[in-house]
């Protein structure tokens, strides 16, 4: 059975406190979102603005595989701007519990059944491909909701939706409501939220229980705790209910995700499922050796399954087999008692608590080699000018090879003021910045910066750090420190 999918990132997505998206943010991740095979994209609520209305017409106009909705009351005033924005269908959003008729809209049960069956007969009087969503219908009657979609379905409505408004379901009581509700001849579907954690559970149990249509929002956002995860959803149907499937190409998750986490800023916690930073990382030696024997040992999917790749983290968990599997792609190569000794002094800097780098390592492994590298490039001072009316500038004193050597350059900022005036000195050229990275480890004005950076030369790569109070320091200290192991060999 296929299972349709409605993406509401859009519109529930942009609800979530503190997002606001562009119209070209809105138009690219609806561009991915088609690409990726989304059947429905919900794209906005036309009533809202004029910008609204803007971003909702420019996602209309593309001519997408996917149908374009927009949310709307059952009102001829929210009608009339979801037909003036061109979209194809109307999310009719009618809510059917006592709470929300009596308290929210001051209305009874008959007229408001009159005002839902109006608004799917104005809609279908425009063309409009109606699904008729009942608000809080996990807390309504069922009897009351059933005629509210039976009357709709006279009226010509094509879809309806059962919305878990405040996400109070569970699994059981999930497919409970949607077993009685399944003797219907059009679709329907399953709107949940995640107050409780189940938004995902609960969605699967729908299906389950006759739901043929899920909705979604990218990374889970929305109000509140936010919706059902589209990512954990769609691969869970995949993996875990072999009898239903989507449309969903599961390889591009990991890109979708990352747009949405970009353009929204709402960033993804490291141990949520499928794309989370841990999602396929591994730490612990009996899990590494596994993972290296036999990935399935500890792994319930494949990484590349959902465009991703394996990691191997460094750490004090991590054995001698993935030690030696990370120092070999490092290009370092020891015995065993090299090994024990540079697995031994791994746990000593984690036990402090510190975060094991690929820098801390070749440190770690360079002393226990006793390879003595001598450093071709010496930092011997920097000097900054910077404020608010003047461009920032920096001067250094480097010494290359023993020769002492003096530069200036001017940036954006301090750091990159700093990083130009050596990045322009001749023995420089060909390395590029690929990345670079900063944190501060405690709360205040006066905290330690931490600076990790990645440097390219050719095919060559390595990542360095820096850590002092000044962030100039910190960021020039890595660099000298990456373009030294660059230049190593
Ligand atoms: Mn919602």
């Amino acid at each position: 059975m296929n299972i349709k999918v409605l993406d509401t990132t859009l519109r529930d997505g942009e609800q979530t406190p503190g997002v606001s998206l562009t119209s070209n943010e809105k138009l690219r991740i609806a561009t991915k979102l088609d690409e990726i095979g989304v059947d429905f994209i919900e794209a906005g609520s036309a009533i809202t603005s004029e910008g609204e209305r803007h971003s909702i017409k420019e996602i209309a106009k593309q001519g997408f595989t996917a149908e374009i909705l927009s949310f709307s009351r059952p009102l001829t005033g929210d009608i009339d701007y979801c037909i003036e924005c061109d979209v194809d269908a109307v999310n009719l959003v009618v809510p059917t519990s006592d709470l929300h008729i009596s308290d929210k809209l001051k209305t009874t049960h008959s007229e408001l059944i009159e005002l839902s069956n109006n608004a799917v007969q104005y809609c279908k009087d425009h063309g409009l491909t109606v699904e008729l969503s009942a608000e809080d219908a996990s807390r309504s009657n069922v009897d009351f909701l059933k005629s509210v979609y039976s009357n709709a379905i006279d009226y010509g409505v094509d879809r309806v939706c059962v919305c878990d408004t405040v996400g109070i379901l569970t699994p059981d009581s999930s497919f409970e409501l949607f077993n009685q509700l399944n003797d219907f001849n059009v679709p329907i579907a399953c709107h949940c939220h995640n107050d409780f954690g189940l938004a995902v559970a609960n969605t699967l149990s729908a299906i389950k229980g006759g739901a043929t249509e899920i909705h979604t929002t990218i990374n889970g956002i929305g109000e509140r705790a936010g919706n059902t995860s589209f990512e954990e959803t769609v691969v869970s149907i995949d993996r875990l209910l072999p009898e239903f499937s989507t449309n969903i190409k599961i390889n591009e998750i990991y890109d979708m995700s990352k747009l949405v986490a970009r353009l929204t800023g709402v960033y993804i916690q490291p141990n949520k499922a499928i794309v989370g930073e841990n999602a396929f990382a591994h730490e612990s030696g009996i899990h590494s050796d596994g993972i290296i024997k036999n990935s399935a040992t500890y792994e319930p999917m494949t990484p590349e399954l959902v465009g991703r790749k394996r990691k191997f983290v460094i750490g004090k968990h991590m054995g001698t087999h993935g030690l030696n599997n990370r120092l070999k792609e490092l290009g370092l190569s020891v015995d065993d008692s090299q090994l024990k000794q540079i697995c031994d002094d791994i746990k000593v800097l984690a036990d402090k608590g510190k975060t094991v780098t690929d820098v801390d390592l070749q440190v770690i492994a360079d002393n226990v080699l006793e390879i003595n590298h001598e450093d071709r490039i010496k930092l011997d001072e920097v000097t900054i000018v910077s404020g608010n009316k003047v461009m920032p500038t920096a001067s250094v004193k480097i010494t290359i090879d023993g020769e002492e050597i003096l530069n200036a350059g001017v940036g954006l900022g301090p750091v990159d003021a700093a990083i130009n005036a050596i990045k322009s000195l001749d023995i420089f050229k060909d390395i590029d910045l690929i990345e670079y990275h900063v944190d501060s480890i405690t709360g205040g004005t006066d905290a330690f910066i931490d600076v990790i950076i990645k440097l390219q030369k050719a095919d060559k790569v390595v990542s360095a750090r820096g850590t002092e109070a000044d962030i100039i320091n910190a960021s020039v200290k890595a660099y000298i420190a990456g373009v030294n192991r660059l230049l190593r060999d």
